[in-house]
């Protein structure tokens, strides 16, 4: 079995329609106290658990709401995206391990793979990093190739998409850049 750290219920689709047709048992992990504010924590949550009832796979849950706990984890770095991830990946991925290991999962992997609006590169590299600390197989795939036909059955399933990626610093920069865009339009 392969421990899948989830990020979301839309990201899970396509690498999740992948492992089944190769015939991977594949376990999910919610684990992502990145993800504010608390009413979108939720909204993500049951996302997610739409998913986990629409095709019956099993997730392990961590619902613990973890803003001060990432806050505090990044509050130095907030500024700098490029830090800011690294630690944030780190601190997912590492607690995808360590559930990986208490559950004797022959690998871990995760849906962070599948986005195209993250950073791809990054990523393998911390779990590799992380494969090699803990000695744990890191399964890696690049998703994103499922891109749009996840997308496209998220949109069917009528699933919750959310509009950035998670934390309180992402969802100002998606929007303060939105509202920039919107006064430069209307002062065209
Ligand atoms: S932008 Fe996304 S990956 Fe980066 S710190 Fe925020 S939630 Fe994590």
């Amino acid at each position: 079995m392969i421990l899948i750290h989830v990020c979301c219920g839309p990201c899970l689709l396509y690498p999740l329609s992948w492992f089944k047709e190769k015939g991977i048992e594949v376990l999910g992990y919610f684990y992502n106290p990145n993800i504010h504010p608390y009413r979108e924590f939720k909204v993500r949550v049951k996302a997610l658990e739409q998913v986990e009832t629409l095709k019956g796979i099993k997730i392990i849950w961590d619902k613990t709401y973890g803003l001060r706990f990432f806050v505090k984890e990044t509050f130095m770095v907030c500024e700098n995206p490029e830090k800011r991830c690294e630690r944030c990946y780190v601190i997912r991925l590492r607690q995808t391990v360590k559930k990986a290991l208490e559950l004797k999962a022959e690998a871990f992997t995760t849906t962070l793979l599948y986005s195209i609006y993250q950073k791809h590169n990054l990523i393998k590299e911390i779990a590799e990093d992380l494969s090699h600390k803990y000695r744990i197989p890191f399964f890696y795939e690049d998703f994103r190739k499922g891109y749009k036909l996840g997308q496209e059955e998220a949109i069917t399933l009528e699933l919750y998409r959310q509009s950035y990626c998670g934390c309180i610093f992402s969802e100002e920069e998606r929007y303060s850049k939105a509202l920039i865009k919107e006064l430069k339009r209307k002062n065209k």
